[in-house]
């Protein structure tokens, strides 16, 4: 970051906009749009904390943004000079951006810096992209649709590919985390986006369905779970034009083997950070660990001592690592799967949660096989399946077997392995001897095969040109 974050300032319990409310409401082309209903967005980890107020869009004003919208008919590198300042002003920006990560979303502040640091490579990336691809002509009309886990660089990274590319945007942020979009979109309009070019519709779902149900769609940029994207690709089927692109990045049920010739710190650590990292609240995160059955015992030993060191809490506190999911239904949700494990006897490990806000203990869970995960569980539960070293085989034909193709880990000191892994786990993102953790925009892309996506990766090079009308559809 070329501006420093306010880390001395946090550190000295200083933190700007702890008490700031935001307000959110639809605007369509820069004019105040009809407005659906209203809500106050609470802190998840502190029950008394209003952090905005939300109004929704509602079908008139969805319906107004696509009569308004326009594609960006600027230079390619206009278009890219207006995305690097809006990088700028992200930047400049990071005391506000990480206390809206923090009291809406419920990150601490290293996830806060990574994520604010992939939204500005999201758009440094795609505007010089844009600058090689001048003559590239836009599709039209983009939707952009966005999960609330990482509210600030998936929301940005789509959109970013979106308007580099020249398209007219309706950005459709998660009902969850409304104001971080609404900030970024504010700065994206401020370094010189036209209003008509990107237009922001917070809401629910049903905001989602009326943008992916539209003839004048020309392209659909969705992450979130499989089942949304299923609806999604079925509205499209009915409303847009035939080959209208879904591009779909999806869940994952990620598995990741250790075998008996790892290294079991680094394994631990890895484990650890995959699985409990943002509170399980990755797409990437470890779900379910494969040990082999030789050194389980001593590595489920040394993965409880590690958990133990653990602290929950706020995520304003320098000295949290697990903050609070995201709302009351997703930890009800996740403490349903744990419920149930318990009442079978498969909990191995459980941490204290504080008593106010919605935090969901870290827990290890056994389990016979992937198979027995009958859907990805959003949150920081540890799965753990012991295998012998003559089933390696059934291993993959299990993992594989989800159908889900989105991060695999591996941790092993035999080289072959790596390659007979890479061959045969059919999975988008491999990481070998390190942990499950996300992209790096530009030399890491990422993606999911399988139920967990259909490419092309985000922060690669395959990725703008889908923003771009094939080549022949613009000879003139
Ligand atoms: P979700 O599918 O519930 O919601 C995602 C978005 O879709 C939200 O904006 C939501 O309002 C909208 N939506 C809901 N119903 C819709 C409909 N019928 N039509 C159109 N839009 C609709 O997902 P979530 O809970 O916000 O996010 C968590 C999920 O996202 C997890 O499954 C996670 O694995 C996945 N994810 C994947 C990636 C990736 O890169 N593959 C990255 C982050 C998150």
């Amino acid at each position: 970051l070329t501006h420093p974050p306010t880390l001395d300032a946090i550190s000295e319990g200083r933190m700007p906009h702890h008490d700031t409310i935001w307000e959110v409401a639809p605007r369509v082309a820069g004019i105040d749009a009809e407005a659906g209903e209203a809500h106050d967005r609470i802190n998840p980890a502190r029950p008394g904390d209003v952090v905005g107020h939300v109004t929704a869009a509602n079908p008139s004003a969805v319906a107004a943004a696509f009569a308004a919208a326009r594609p960006w008919d600027d230079r390619a590198d206009d278009r890219a000079k207006a995305l690097t300042d809006a990088a700028d002003a992200f930047e400049a920006h990071a005391g506000e951006i990480f206390a809206i990560l923090a009291r809406e979303g419920g990150k601490g502040l290293p996830d806060a810096v990574a994520e604010l640091r992939e939204a500005v490579d999201f758009l440094r990336y795609y505007a010089a992209q844009a600058r090689q691809m001048p003559d590239a002509a836009p599709r039209g009309i983009w939707t952009c649709i966005s999960p609330w886990n990482f509210p600030l660089a998936i929301f940005t990274g789509q959109i970013a590919a979106a308007l580099a590319a020249g398209n007219a945007v309706l950005a459709k942020p998660a009902e969850q985390t409304p104001i971080i979009a609404d900030l970024a979109v504010r700065l994206l309009h401020g370094a010189g986006v036209p209003e008509d070019v990107l237009q922001c519709l917070p809401g629910g779902g049903e905001v989602g369905a009326a943008l992916t149900a539209d003839e004048r769609i020309n392209g659909v940029a969705f992450t979130g779970s499989t089942a949304t994207a299923r609806k999604i690709a079925a509205s499209m089927a009915d409303h847009c034009a035939p080959g209208t692109p879904l591009i779909a990045e999806t869940g994952g049920l990620n598995a990741m083997i250790v075998d008996s010739t790892a290294l079991p710190e680094h394994a631990v650590r890895d484990i650890v950070n995959g699985a409990f990292r943002s509170a399980g609240q990755r797409c990437s995160a470890l779900r379910c660990l494969y040990v082999q059955d030789d050194i389980a015992d001593k590595l489920i030993q040394m993965l409880k001592g590690a958990m133990n060191t653990l602290t929950l809490g706020d995520p304003w506190s320098l000295s949290t690592d697990i903050g609070p999911v995201i709302d009351a239904a997703a930890r009800d949700g996740i403490n349903t799967h744990i419920a149930q494990a318990a009442a079978e006897g498969r909990v191995l490990h459980q941490l204290a949660v504080p008593p106010l806000g919605t935090f969901v203990s870290p827990t290890i869970i056994a389990l016979d096989g992937i198979d027995q995960l009958e859907r990805e569980i959003f949150g920081p539960v540890l799965h753990v399946v012991r295998y012998k070293a003559r089933d390696l085989d059934k291993v993959i034909k299990a993992i594989n077997g989800t159908g889900y193709g989105l991060t695999f880990g591996l941790h092993t000191r035999i080289d072959d392995r790596v390659e007979l892994m890479v061959n045969r786990i059919h999975c988008g993102n491999i990481y070998v001897n390190r942990d499950q953790i996300g992209a790096v925009v530009g030399s890491q892309p990422f993606g999911g095969e399988g139920l967990s996506g259909t490419g092309p990766k985000a922060g690669g090079p395959q990725y703008l040109p889908r923003f771009a009308a094939p080549a022949e559809a613009h000879v003139t």
